[in-house]
């Protein structure tokens, strides 16, 4: 028999739930988790499991309370994330799913729609076996792709009920990660003096001082890849953002620029910050240049190896004949989120992050299976 998970997959993927990551230009027919949350609440609603919408009406997020059938379990809080990156240069239709060669192929169905199809999927044969042994708290999140108001919104409305640990789907190619690196964001302005670009001297131009700034950052870059986690690998920087002037016959009096830094479990937003300074100096340009803003987009995920979030899904991964590898991984997630209110656990799905925002975005469909057969290990085994 099929696994219903890929049913569930199709029907996701053909609801459109983009993240419009601060846009204008995205048709808002596809725009926001709306859509995808109701079908998911509908569903929950038809295996008789209580589920609300917290949040935003536009980017809203589900949660689903399901109490053990047996007792002796812990509470396990699953969390699949409900928006999908935007669909430019897609070069297959994004919400039409084909399988084909035992992929499954559309936006989202790796990152990470297929994550929630195999966790719908066995929660229901689990219910329907009356062996669900652990507490669940299954949750959508909005917005994991840009700034985790989903999490947010999630962890307002939990009221006090706490999980022993949470399971973030994303694409692992079904290893166990414990581990990942943490993004910050850092705005860097300069300020010049505008004049004709005829008798520059008489100016002050930010595009330049910018940018004597950029290269500091980038022997700060080199510095950093000395610092080491022995999983997870250095820390790193790049300036993805650098932009100012408004005609070539003005010098300019503003230039910005924008640096993905990307922190290891124990690097703080202060030393982050500090270190931006000091590159500021070492370029001769503090008097001009400010950091006005240094924002952690995703903290670090850092579980210590024999926590039970990591032993219970390595042993539920094993029953299903895999070898239930633990590793750590270099992007961020909402584990790191959940991990900052307190909240340990691990990340795991199917799919590989190379597939992820990809023009041709596939699952492979057997790992889907494999997940949902973990899953009914994972919530039917305490
Ligand atoms: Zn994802």
């Amino acid at each position: 028999m099929t696994d219903p998970a890929i049913d569930y997959l199709r029907d996701y993927v053909a609801i459109p739930s983009v993240n419009p990551m601060g846009r204008s230009d995205l048709p808002g027919e596809i725009v926001g988790e709306a859509a995808f949350a109701s079908h998911l609440l509908e569903q929950l609603r038809g295996l008789s499991v209580d589920a609300v919408q917290v949040g935003s009406p536009e980017r809203p997020s589900v949660v689903a309370e399901v109490q053990a059938q047996q007792a002796g379990g812990d509470t396990v809080l699953v969390a699949s994330h409900l928006d999908t990156v935007p669909v430019d240069g897609m070069t297959i239709p994004p919400f039409d799913p084909q399988v084909e060669g035992g992929k499954l192929y559309g936006r989202g169905s790796c990152d990470t729609k297929a994550g929630m199809a195999a966790l719908v999927a066995a929660l229901e044969k689990v219910l329907n076996r009356g062996v669900l042994r652990r507490n669940l708290i299954l949750v959508g999140e909005a917005d994991e792709e840009l700034g985790s108001q989903g999490v947010y919104d999630v962890l307002t409305n939990l009221a006090g009920r706490r999980p022993d640990w949470v399971l973030a789907t994303e694409p692992t190619d079904l290893r166990v990660v414990n581990a990942h690196k943490g993004v910050v964001h850092v705005r860097m302005e300069a300020r010049g003096r505008a004049c004709h670009a005829s008798n520059p001297d008489e100016g002050k131009n930010a595009i330049i001082l910018l940018s004597r700034a950029a290269l500091a950052l980038d022997a700060l870059a080199q510095e950093l890849s000395a610092r080491r986690h022995p999983e997870l690998g250095p820390a790193t920087l790049s300036v993805g953002i650098l932009s100012g002037g408004h005609a070539p016959n003005i010098v300019p009096d503003h230039a910005h620029l924008v640096a993905d830094r990307r922190v290891l479990p124990g690097e703080t937003l202060e030393g982050v910050r500090a270190e931006f300074e000091e590159a500021l100096v070492a370029a001769g340009v503090s008097d001009a240049v400010e950091v006005v803003s240094c924002s952690l987009e995703k903290p670090t995920l850092s579980t210590p190896e024999d926590h039970p979030a990591v032993v219970g899904c390595t042993r539920a991964l094993a029953a299903t004949g895999q070898p239930g590898e633990r590793s750590g991984v270099a992007f961020g997630t909402d584990a790191g989120v959940f991990e900052a209110a307190g909240l340990p656990g691990v990340v795991l799905g199917p799919g590989s992050i190379l597939q992820a925002h990809t023009a041709r975005e596939f699952v492979e469909i057997d790992q889907v299976e494999t997940m949902t057969a973990f899953f009914v290990e994972l919530l039917s085994g305490a």
